[in-house]
């Protein structure tokens, strides 16, 4: 149940969980069952079925979602790629066409450039940041723009709010990867989006122990959603539910306390003399701060910098550092860091990441809840 709860926080703590609570169980249990007992569901999508994304732990999770985002409906999946994917192949049938961000996440990059043409489907990238060009690049069979609330590698913000003007203004359906910002800092329902979707793996779950996905919007929407998704087959297991619903409840507190010590990092980094950039879009510096500040409530736990030096000293600056796990993903309690050009953009040429401005030295740091002052001085030692 949604429950009476009215703000984020209590929320998060309370909302999709049962009432009356199960047998007493203050936390939700784990119901670790694949199928269960018929009751004259008619519906193939309503067969009670761990596949088909309805049982206790989905429905809570749905629920719960579902209040945060501020949407009708919600559904979670195996992982963020699943929840983007039975999305995109739901909203796009053979034939239509995608408007989508330049610079993507690499697995949905890659998904658009190298299934789309199979499928029959096609796509085009905008500069999200240029809204007079967008309209050169509408088709007749456009169905869907597609954005995400902060780019990785280099932190850039959108202009969101024209996204929307624009979708409603052509009839495209909007959707956004809000993996980066979380409800926490930027609710995309409320400021028009039609679709949210989320690699849960990251701020949601926020431990690094699980993969999962998220999806909010209309019920309609969700509901052609879940039935393509219970075809593919990405159905969340009931403990990854489980620990995903158990992550959700602490959301508000990490990321804000991860907003204000990336903040404070990237105010570090800054002045540091062998720092030469940061991207991140809480500084002063970043091209966008003004349009981030009018649009997020925090500027989230992620930043990426470049030092003075080839790529060498980026590996250099990697190794001598003591807390931060040299790792990909993001999101999450313990601090990560990764060189994109070696990680997540490798499958990227040279030259492409050149033309992205994601340099080979760029260094990507996702801020955990360490002491903030403990990681300033893990820096300060690693910079000398
Ligand atoms: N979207 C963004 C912005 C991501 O960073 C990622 C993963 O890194 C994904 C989607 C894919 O999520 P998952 O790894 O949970 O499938």
């Amino acid at each position: 149940m949604s429950g009476p709860y009215k703000r984020l926080e209590t929320q998060l703590v309370h909302a999709g969980d049962p009432r009356p609570r199960i047998d007493g169980a203050v936390e939700m249990p784990i119901f670790q069952s694949a199928t269960y007992e018929y009751r004259g569901e008619s519906r193939y999508d309503d067969v009670r079925y761990l596949r088909l994304n309805n049982t206790p732990n989905h429905l809570a999770l749905h629920a719960k979602l579902a209040t945060l985002e501020g949407s009708q409906a919600a559904l979670v999946t195996a992982s963020g790629m699943a929840a983007i994917t039975s999305t995109l192949l739901t909203v796009l049938r053979a034939g239509d066409h995608l408007l989508a961000q330049s610079c993507l996440y690499g697995g949905t990059h890659d998904f658009v450039t190298g299934e789309f043409g199979g499928l029959g489907l096609t796509a085009d990238f905008i500069d999200a940041d240029r809204r007079e060009t967008w309209a050169a690049q509408l088709k007749p069979n456009t169905r869907a723009i597609y954005v995400e609330s902060l780019t990785n590698p280099l932190l850039e913000v959108a202009d969101l709010t024209a996204v929307v003007e624009f979708a409603r203004a052509h009839g495209l359906i909007s959707i956004i990867d809000n993996t980066f910002a979380s409800p926490v800092n930027y609710r995309p329902i409320a400021a028009g989006f039609d679709l949210v979707v989320h690699s849960a793996t990251k701020y949601l779950n926020g431990h690094s122990d699980i993969v999962a996905g998220a999806v909010a919007g209309s019920s309609e929407l969700i509901e052609r959603i879940r039935h393509k998704a219970n075809h593919l087959g990405g159905s969340l297991d009931p403990h990854a539910a489980f620990l995903l619903n158990r992550g959700l409840k602490t959301l508000a507190l990490r990321v804000r306390y991860q907003n204000d010590s990336a903040l404070r990092i990237a105010r570090f980094l800054e002045a540091h003399p062998g720092v030469t950039r940061v991207h991140y879009a809480g500084l002063e510096s970043h091209p966008r701060h003004a349009r981030a500040q009018r649009l997020f409530a925090g500027f989230g736990g992620v930043l990426s910098f470049e030092l003075e030096g080839a790529a060498q000293r980026a590996d250099e600056f990697a190794a001598r550092v003591r807390i931060p796990a040299i790792a990909p993903s993001l999101g999450g309690v313990h601090t990560l860091l990764t060189r994109p050009a070696t990680t997540s953009h490798a499958g990227l040429s040279r030259e492409d990441r050149q033309r992205l401005g994601i340099s080979e030295a760029l260094l990507r740091l996702s801020v955990g809840i360490e002491a903030t002052d403990e990681l300033i001085e893990d820096f300060t030692q690693a910079l000398e």
